[in-house]
C-alpha cells in the first residue's frame, strides 16, 4: 500500500462477499481494507465454506460473518438488515461471486441451456444489482465505494469461458447502470477486470491452465497477476485517490486486453 500510506480506511465499513478460501480475490480485497484500517464483514456459501471462511474472517477481526446465496432474496435482505442493526451504514460493497454449471464453461457456447443462462446471469449478474439496491441506503452520502470483479471474456470471446462472458457483459452494463444511479447519493460503482488466478472459481473452466499459459507469454508484461494486484487496484478504488472514479472497468491484466491476435 505505498501510495496509501498510514490508514486511509480508518473508521470505514467494508461488506465483502465472495471470499471461498484464502486463495479468494476477494481475500486479497479484505487484507488491503483490513491494514488500512477497515472494519470487515464476510459472507459464506453454505456450511462447507464456513469452515474455511470464519477463521480467515477471524483473523482480521471481522465484526460479522453471515450466510449469504446471493440468489436468495430473504438472506440478502437478512444480510443487510445485520449490517444496519451492527453499524447502521456501510462504506465500501466487495462484490466477488460468480456461478456457473461445469457444463456451461466448455465446450460450445450454443449448447448453453436456459436454466444455466439464467443462473449465471442471476449468480454473477444480477447479484450486484440487488446487492447494490440493499447497499444504497446504507452508503448514501459517505463517498464509498462498489467494486466488482470481471473478466475480458465480457467483450472478446474466450474459448470456455462462454455463459459466464455474456454475464460478465451484463455485469460490466451494470456497472454503468449503477453509477449513473447512484451517483447523485456519492455512491461510486466500478469493476476490476482481472487477469486469470488460481482460484476455486477458475478450476470451474476447462483448460484454465491455457488462459493462465497465454496470460504469462502473450501480454505485453509476459506475467501473471496475483490475487495481491486485485487486492491493491480494490484498495485504490475505495480510497480517495479514486474519489472521481465511477462507472469503470479497470484491467490489472499485464496488458492482455490491449492485444489483438
Ligand atoms: P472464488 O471461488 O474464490 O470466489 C468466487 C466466490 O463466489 C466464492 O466465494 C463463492 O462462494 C461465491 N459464490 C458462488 N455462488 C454464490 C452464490 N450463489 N451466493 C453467494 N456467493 C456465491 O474465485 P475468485 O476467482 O476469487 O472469483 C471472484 C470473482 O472474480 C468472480 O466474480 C470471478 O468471476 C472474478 N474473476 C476471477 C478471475 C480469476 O482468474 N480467478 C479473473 C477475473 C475475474
Amino acid at each position: 500500500m505505498a501510495i496509501l500510506s498510514g490508514k486511509p480506511f480508518e473508521g470505514k465499513k467494508a461488506l465483502i462477499l465472495g471470499v471461498a478460501n484464502e486463495r479468494s480475490l476477494a481475500w486479497s480485497i479484505a487484507q488491503h481494507l483490513h491494514e488500512g484500517g477497515a472494519q470487515l464483514a464476510f459472507t459464506y456459501l453454505g456450511d462447507a465454506l464456513e469452515r474455511r471462511v470464519r477463521p480467515l474472517a477471524e483473523s482480521v477481526q471481522a465484526e460479522i460473518i453471515a450466510p449469504c446465496n446471493v440468489a436468495d432474496d430473504q438472506q440478502l435482505d437478512a444480510l443487510f438488515q445485520q449490517v444496519k442493526d451492527r453499524w447502521g451504514h456501510l462504506d465500501y460493497l466487495i462484490h466477488s461471486v460468480a456461478f456457473a454449471n461445469k457444463e456451461d464453461l466448455e465446450g460450445r457456447f450454443v449448447n448453453t441451456s436456459r436454466e444455466g443462462f439464467k443462473m449465471a446471469m442471476d449468480i454473477s449478474a444480477y447479484s450486484l444489482v440487488a446487492t447494490a439496491k440493499r447497499a444504497e441506503p446504507l452508503m448514501e452520502g459517505r463517498n464509498g465505494s462498489i467494486v466488482t470483479l470481471s473478466y475480458y471474456g465480457a467483450e472478446k470471446v474466450v474459448p470456455n469461458y462462454n455463459v459466464m462472458g455474456v454475464a460478465k457483459a451484463a455485469l460490466e452494463a451494470s456497472v454503468r447502470y449503477l453509477a449513473y444511479d447512484l451517483g447523485t447519493k456519492k455512491i461510486r460503482v466500478n469493476a476490476i477486470s482481472a487477469g486469470p488466478v488460481k482460484t476455486l472459481a477458475a478450476a470451474g473452466i476447462r483448460d484454465f491452465r491455457t488462459m493462465l499459459a497465454a496470460a504469462e507469454q502473450k501480454t505485453p508484461l509476459h506475467e501473471t497477476i496475483s490475487a495481491e494486484d486485485v487486492g491493491a487496484l480494490a484498495a485504490f478504488l475505495c480510497s480517495p485517490l479514486g474519489k472521481h472514479m465511477t462507472g469503470c472497468t479497470l484491467y490489472v491484466d499485464s496488458g492482455a486486453h490491449i492485444m489483438g491476435a
